[in-house]
């Protein structure tokens, strides 16, 4: 392990309670393969460690958003291979075709373009339709299918290797995500008079354990990857948690009674405080919107209040009932005493927005357990 002993404020993440996290959905669905999300560092655990880490995992593909992220997982020289989950541009295709991945199919403009690309290098372009059942973000609309099939012929350097489509609201409207898995499993049945399609893939963390979609044989995990599933389940409690953030005193002090703390005073002392200064801020993704709300760290064993507004780089909390604090020691911002779902209510977001925002200047560290 890394010596974080100067660091002000880290992340360390378990890579093995990731793969214990992937080995619960295999054991769910044992006959799909998986899709390890990895877009937007991994849900701020950092890409490169995280790729490394899974890239013997029995995943199928890495999901990211763009081909730059794609670029990342090349170049941390991982044989699992990208999938581009959201739309490219016309001038990143050409690095698309180059480099193999996948992407995403979601118009006649893209097919001929990639067609037309893959005649360029004598290859053939490995794509996965994407089909709108209702997130409205991208894809062709189920009407749109058939039209598309009937062309695919024409196209000598397509190959189709998949179809998937993304559910909009699995947690919260189960009618309408019935009526999604019935559009999605309708297009595949229409494609499937035309292609093989071996990938077929429409859940990700909000489904996977309480739908049941029969013409699928992939499942995109993000959330639950990374320990967090947003549906009650019976698996839930089995889900690990993938990353504490720590932070250090910097600094203890008595303040006297009546002393403002923080910008704009929106707290003042109520008599002599102790005071512990700790080296994380919203630079770091320790959201400013936690000001005020109640917000607390974890500290030598006990909870202490975060006072007044969260600045760029450092916090302040009240450490009057402790007894022994000092310079140096280590508190947990978030982790299994301070979870992900307790900052999102207190912040007003959800979990992927606390996570993600964990920013660059913060160091991930490895805990890699299992290598
Ligand atoms: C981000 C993303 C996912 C992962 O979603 P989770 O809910 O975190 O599992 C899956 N599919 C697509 C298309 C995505 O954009």
């Amino acid at each position: 392990m890394q010596d974080t002993s100067l660091f002000r404020a880290w992340a360390e993440v378990d890579t093995a309670a990731m793969r214990h996290n992937l080995s619960i959905v295999a054991r769910v669905l044992p006959t799909h393969k998986r899709m390890a999300i990895v877009k937007a560092e991994a849900y701020g655990h950092g890409l490169e460690g995280v790729v490394r880490a899974l890239d013997d995992a029995e995943v199928e593909f890495f999901g990211v958003a763009t081909p730059a992220e794609a670029a990342r997982v090349r170049d941390a020289g991982c044989c699992t291979c990208p999938f581009i989950l959201g739309p490219c541009f016309p001038a990143e295709r050409e690095m698309v075709v180059q480099n193999d991945w996948r992407a995403a199919l979601c118009s006649i403009e893209e097919a001929e373009h990639f067609d037309s690309l893959g005649k360029l290098y004598g290859k053939k372009v490995n794509l996965h339709i994407n089909v709108d059942t209702g997130m409205g973000r991208a894809g062709l609309l189920p009407n749109d299918i058939p039209g598309l099939r009937d062309k695919l012929a024409s196209y000598e350097h397509l190959n189709i290797e998949g179809v998937y489509s993304h559910l909009s609201a699995a947690a919260e409207d189960i009618s309408f995500t019935h009526r999604q898995i019935r559009s999605y499993e309708h297009a595949v049945r229409d494609l499937s008079e035309a292609l093989t399609l071996p990938y077929r893939h429409l859940c990700s963390s909000s489904a996977v354990f309480n739908y049941r979609a029969p013409s699928t044989n992939m499942v995109r995990l993000g959330r639950i990857l990374y320990g967090y599933s947003p549906m009650p389940s019976p698996y839930n409690r089995e889900l690990q948690n993938t990353l504490t953030l720590y932070s250090r005193v910097t600094l203890v002090r008595t303040l006297p009674g009546d002393h403002g703390i923080s910008y704009n005073h929106t707290y003042i002392t109520t008599g002599p405080t102790r005071v512990a200064t700790i080296g994380i801020g919203f630079g770091d993704g320790y959201l400013h919107y936690l000001s005020n709300t109640g917000a607390r760290v974890y500290l030598n064993g006990s909870y202490c209040p975060v006072l007044g507004r969260v600045t760029m780089d450092q916090i302040m909390v009240d450490v009057s009932h402790l007894d022994e604090v000092q310079p140096g020691d280590v508190a947990e911002i978030m982790g299994s005493n301070v979870p992900w779902s307790e900052l999102t209510t207190r912040a007003h977001t959800i979990p992927s927005n606390v996570i993600t925002s964990i920013t660059g200047r913060v160091p991930r560290v490895y805990n890699n357990r299992h290598l």
